[in-house]
């Protein structure tokens, strides 16, 4: 009797079209199913890890279908549905779908013959649970770092080596490429405990009586209390209090209300010792699950149950609710509503990074289940949340499953099975469009098609709506509810603008700031109020300027002048990374009249500290915040009013909520308008709107102080008038005119070449074919802003399609279009990116 030979469709992290199809042996076939990872050859002996998709038995047409070579999972690691979505991510964005796995698993999934391993930091050296080929390849691996899979197989002799160095990822013992290139610091917490002497019940008591004695001491006594207050919440039953623990220092800070210096006394006389525990970001949260203690306000109650009765016939509900309104109170109530019905939560946010303050908000009431998806992560960790997702019902990992995951764009990309609703907060931000690598998603409105996939709802909250949402919203494809009252007492700050050209006139100008505006910063001073100063990136950067010759050093990769790093001391590019030291005559003319110019955030921090000596000032931006705990450090000391002035780029926007902000001033709105997008006039209506909204959110009334060279145009009028009505009028009408999004549909098509003249002429030719194939419908080719960046030379196209035009016909017929070209022009060596919904 002759056996059947079974075939499987893989898939495979690589920018290439479709499925490959293997043999799969005889003696595993039964083990094979979608989902789940095998190992197989490919191209000139290469090995990788790739995802099964479909096991059949249709004999492939070519005759010598190559083995899979070994198993590595027997659980799938991808849902369904995660699958289908990345279908759909790849038919949407028209990418390969190969490239959503690449960005979809993390890293310590994929390995493949040339991922590079090496022995983890972390890895404590306990071997005695391993497998005899995990200790071999970390008896290797000890001898050397940084060696690829394929290395490794050879020099620890052993062969199907993928499967057991997944499983050595999974015991933290090895880490992989991304892994090595970015490495993962471990996140460590001071503890205090009690030195030897004091760890018994008598020695303590009698160290309080002691301390005790002299009333200089009450702080310390205080202090050892708190500490002491704790050991016993940690007691367990029937045990003595176990004088010996280690305690989280900032706790006990924090609840006997001392300051740090308080500490130290009692380190130095030899009380307390401190040392530093590293704790998993994933580490454990009490659930004390306050939801009931919030009491929606009237009108919140009213947009609740707008929104629960629209989403009985809609799918997605737009919230437009004002800065300050409530929003995340109506979203937690939501959640809760949802979690109890046992599905699954995900809550987008535009940077992960700068929202520690709703994560510990959210935390606060749902303790455990909350799980955050950070690429800032380790892949052991990454790896583990991505099964937690993925297995929601396991009950082996009962104590921490997680329901509500929180996260910026990739957390779409999780392998959920059964979401009840996403929350989109802040859908307005640019920064939920992913530019680069492929697939460019938009992940707020991927998010809607992966909730319908889920048969779940969607709610995109904001204050300042994109005009795509809140089209939909209008044509009734979305619900509609709109809170205008901030909430409590709590009033709308006044905006009040400044003409930059009369001041200048009237000589009432200090450095960058109108005389206005220093007049409230120093009212606000003296009334122990705290002032936000917002100075846009773009107007950041400090540059070197040459007076002789009129120029500035340019990066040689980029068409962009070098920026001013103040802290290593170099010409920088942002691009690229290229750098210089600073040069002490001009490059282009060897003048040594150069100075730097330009007017950047550390500049204004700088003035703003000769003019108010007293005041404690801070600063946020890419510079202050490249360490993960900058920004946290940053908002925190703002938030416990260590801090009077924060001075900040676009940063300071995003969904901060402070209590005593009574003074919010934008030093220059003009370079935030003339930026040459369709979307400049719409963005920075939402930039000043959310800045302006940081101002008097609680019980201090809060001004906005907007200066600007050009006091008439109509979004600052928009802005001061807090009309979003009347820009979203004023945006629809030039959009319906030339034909732009969300009347219409965009794709961009950017090619790209080192050579100048091959951009040009790959850009001519295919002008014609897209002239012919979409007559009237073609913008370009133009050169970008930046016309080259890191050696390559940019030319772009839009392709503006009409609403009712049949997107998918018409996509079928670029691709081919675009396919025709790679295979037929004399520049194929052109590459051609695809960006739907640029
Ligand atoms: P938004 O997200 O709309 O900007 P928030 O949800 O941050 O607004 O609310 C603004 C402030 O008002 C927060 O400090 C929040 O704690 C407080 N707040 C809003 N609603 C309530 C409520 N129902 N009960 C208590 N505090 C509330
Ligand atoms: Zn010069
Ligand atoms: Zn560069």
């Amino acid at each position: 009797m002759e056996r059947i030979t079974y075939f499987v469709d893989v898939l495979l992290p690589l920018p290439l079209p479709g499925y490959f199809t293997y043999r799969i042996p005889h003696d595993f076939s039964s083990e094979v199913k979608f989902g789940t990872r095998v190992v197989v050859p490919f191209g000139k002996s290469k090995l990788y890890s790739a995802l099964v998709v479909r096991v059949h038995t249709d004999a492939p047409k070519q005759v010598n279908t190559k083995y899979i070579l070994a198993l590595i999972d027997e659980q799938p690691v991808v849902s369904e549905k995660q699958f289908e979505l990345w279908q759909w991510l790849s038919h949407y964005y028209m990418c390969e779908i190969g490239e959503v796995m690449a960005i979809a698993l993390p890293s310590a999934l994929k390995i493949a013959s040339e991922t590079k391993i090496m022995l983890s930091p972390e890895f404590d050296g306990d071997i005695s649970t391993f497998m005899p080929r995990e200790i071999s390849v970390v008896e290797a691996l000890s001898y050397r770092s940084a060696v690829t899979v394929d290395e490794m197989a050879k020099i620890a002799g052993v062969q199907k080596i993928i499967p057991v160095i997944k499983s050595l990822v999974e015991k933290g013992a090895v880490i992989t490429d991304e892994e090595i290139r970015d490495p993962y610091k471990p996140k460590v917490e001071n503890y205090l405990s009690l030195t030897n002497n004091f760890t018994n019940e008598q020695a303590f008591y009698k160290l309080l009586d002691d301390l005790g004695k002299s009333k200089r001491n009450a702080k310390q006594v205080d202090l050892l209390l708190s500490f002491f207050m704790q050991l016993q919440e940690r007691k367990e039953e029937d045990k003595p209090i176990n004088f010996a623990l280690s305690l989280p220092k900032k706790e006990i800070l924090t609840r006997a209300n001392v300051s740090p210096s308080r500490v130290e006394t009692l380190i130095t006389k030899g009380f307390l010792k401190e040392e530093q525990v590293k704790v998993s970001r994933l580490s454990s949260y009490d659930s004390y699950d306050e939801t009931a203690n919030i009491a929606l306000s009237e009108e919140q109650q009213v947009a609740m149950r707008q929104i629960l009765s629209q989403f009985e016939d809609k799918q997605t509900v737009l919230l437009h609710g004002v800065t300050g309104s409530g929003k995340t109170e109506i979203y937690i109530k939501l959640i809760d509503k949802v979690l109890s019905e046992g599905k699954q939560v995900l809550y987008l946010l535009p940077e992960i990074a700068l929202t520690s303050q709703i994560v510990n908000r959210l935390r606060r009431y749902f303790g455990d289940r909350v799980g955050v998806y950070h690429s800032r992560f380790n892949e052991f960790e990454r790896v583990e949340i991505w099964n937690k997702v993925l297995n929601p019902d396991d009950f082996s990992q009962e104590s921490s499953k997680y329901q509500l995951i929180l996260g910026a764009r990739s957390a779409l990309l999780l392998p959920y099975q059964n979401l009840g609703l996403i929350i989109v907060d802040e859908e307005h931000d640019a920064s939920y469009k992913q530019y680069d690598p492929a697939p460019r998603y938009h992940a707020r409105d991927s998010a809607i098609v992966l909730a319908n996939m889920h048969n779940a709802k969607t709610l995109l909250g904001t204050a300042t709506p994109s005009l795509e949402s809140y089209y939909n919203a209008k044509q009734g494809k979305y619900g509609l509810v709109e809170l205008t009252k901030r909430y409590a007492e709590s009033m709308l700050p006044e905006i009040w603008l400044v003409d930059l050209v009369k001041a200048t006139r009237q000589k009432k100008i200090e450095g960058h700031f109108s005389q206005f505006l220093i007049e409230h910063i120093e009212q606000a001073l003296a009334n122990k109020e705290q002032v936000i100063i917002f100075q846009n990136r773009r107007g950041f950067a400090l540059r070197l300027f040459c007076n002789t010759c009129q120029t500035m050093p340019m990066c040689i990769h980029c068409d962009v002048s070098l920026t001013y790093h103040k802290r290593s001391s170099l010409l920088k590019c942002h691009y690229c990374g290229y750098a210089i030291e600073v040069p002490s005559e001009c490059p282009t003319c060897h003048s040594k009249d150069i100075e730097m110019k330009g007017f950047g955030t550390e500049k204004v921090e700088d003035f703003l500290q000769e003019r108010f000596p007293e005041a404690r000032i801070a600063r946020m931006d890419l510079d202050t915040t490249r360490s993960k705990t900058g920004y946290q450090k940053i908002i925190a000391d703002f938030e416990n009013q260590q801090t009077d002035i924060l001075v900040g780029t676009q940063m300071v926007t995003k969904g901060l909520d402070f209590d005593r902000v009574s003074v919010v001033g934008i030093l220059n709105a003009d370079n935030l308008l003339s930026y040459p997008d369709f979307r400049s006039f719409e963005r920075a209506f939402q930039t000043l709107a959310q800045v302006s909204g940081r101002a008097g959110r609680k019980q201090i009334p809060g001004k906005v102080i907007i200066q600007s060279y050009n006091t008439a145009h109509p979004a600052l009028e928009y802005v001061v008038g807090n009309d979003y009505q009347a820009m979203y009028n004023h945006q629809m009408a030039e959009r319906q005119q030339f034909k732009y999004p969300p009347c219409n549909r965009l794709i961009k098509l950017t090619l790209k070449h080192h050579k100048e003249e091959y951009v040009t002429a790959a850009g001519n030719e295919l002008a014609l074919l897209l002239q012919q194939a979409f007559p009237g419908r073609i913008l370009g080719p133009e050169f970008p802003l930046v016309s080259r960046i890191q050696n390559q030379y940019l030319k772009d196209f839009w392709i503006k399609l009409d609403k009712n035009q049949q997107l998918d016909i018409e996509k079928a017929k670029l691709k081919a279009l675009i396919e025709h070209f790679r295979s037929h022009s004399q520049y194929k060596s052109v590459r051609v990116v695809v960006n739907v919904d640029a």
